[in-house]
């Protein structure tokens, strides 16, 4: 067993980080530009990052890397450094965790609909993430974490991407229930959850999403679908409001510890934010889940 599943199976629930790109929105990155092309050329925004959810209580921090695939850094011209550019996340997160917090390799979805929907071969699939996973598992992440998926079938590409890099990593799955409680896709919670369960992965669940109550919901759904299951949620802080140069999101840190409350009711293992979640959200999370 490895040091996340060993934890995973006691009973304390690990507080996870908030969020990635609007954070580093506001810390100076104009729209427009990968965030992961800072691991290279910002790393000091990327450890601020990281060491500001550290300092706020999280016990997980997931590595720059969501738009990190060849898919994705295809679009800004940087499909020729996917390795270095998941390796240097991975490294910057490492050394800011230590030891004492987990390092999630983050792998977002391609952008791109899998044939025969789209274009994307699944095989291409595959290659594309196991691609990225060996950028991630060469900076020394502690596990792989898939997600703001839609496709079931996309996710189960990405695990078997990863499982060819390395068949021990543990492996945590998340979707994102944002259309009328299923998945863009129209995947619907239990499905996702006894699809996914079933491929052998360390947990599973929902992030990102529209509002807290719909995230609830869908973490219900998977619990009761599988019972078993080690289930993580990441919601957003509710949904962005533009206000005159700024986004704003609706959740503050005190609804978001209420809500850490409902969501380990349902037993969830792993608990933080996705979308409009700074430091303070995770900073009230750990104190109500202490
Ligand atoms: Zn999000």
């Amino acid at each position: 067993m490895s040091k996340l599943t060993d934890f995973l199976a006691g009973e304390k629930i690990l507080v996870a980080d908030g969020a990635t790109g609007t954070q580093l929105l506001k810390a100076g990155l104009k729209a427009g530009v990968a965030p992961e092309s800072w691991n290279l050329a910002n790393p000091e925004a990327i450890r601020a990052l990281h060491r500001g959810y550290i300092e706020a209580g999280a016990n997980v921090v997931l590595t720059n890397t969501f738009g990190g695939s060849r898919f994705r850094l295809g679009r800004h011209g940087l499909e020729g450094q996917v390795k270095e550019i998941n390796e240097a996340a991975a490294r910057l997160a490492r050394e800011v965790a230590g030891e004492a917090v987990f390092v999630f390799g983050d792998i977002g979805p391609s952008g791109e609909l899998l044939k025969p929907l789209g274009k994307l071969p699944y095989e291409e699939a595959v290659a594309g993430f196991a691609e990225q996973a060996e950028g991630l598992l060469a900076g020394g992440v502690d596990a792989i974490l898939i997600e703001t998926m839609s496709d079931i079938n996309e996710a189960k590409a990405a695990v078997e991407g990863v499982r060819k890099v390395n068949a021990e990593i543990p492996i945590l799955v998340t979707f994102s229930f944002d259309t009328h409680g299923r998945t863009m896709m129209g995947a619907k919670p239990d499905k996702v959850a006894k699809e996914i369960w079933a491929l052998g992965v360390t947990a599973m669940g929902a992030n990102c999403g529209r509002t807290l109550t719909e995230t609830l919901t869908a973490i219900e759904q998977m619990r009761a679908a599988v019972p078993e299951a080690v289930l993580m949620a990441k919601p957003n802080a509710g949904l962005p409001h533009a206000t005159v140069g700024d986004t704003v999101y609706d959740v503050t840190p005190e609804i978001m510890a209420e809500y850490a409350h409902k969501f380990a009711e349902q037993k969830v293992k792993i608990f933080g934010g996705c979308c409009g979640s700074a430091p303070e959200h995770i900073r009230a999370i750990a104190e109500a889940l202490k």
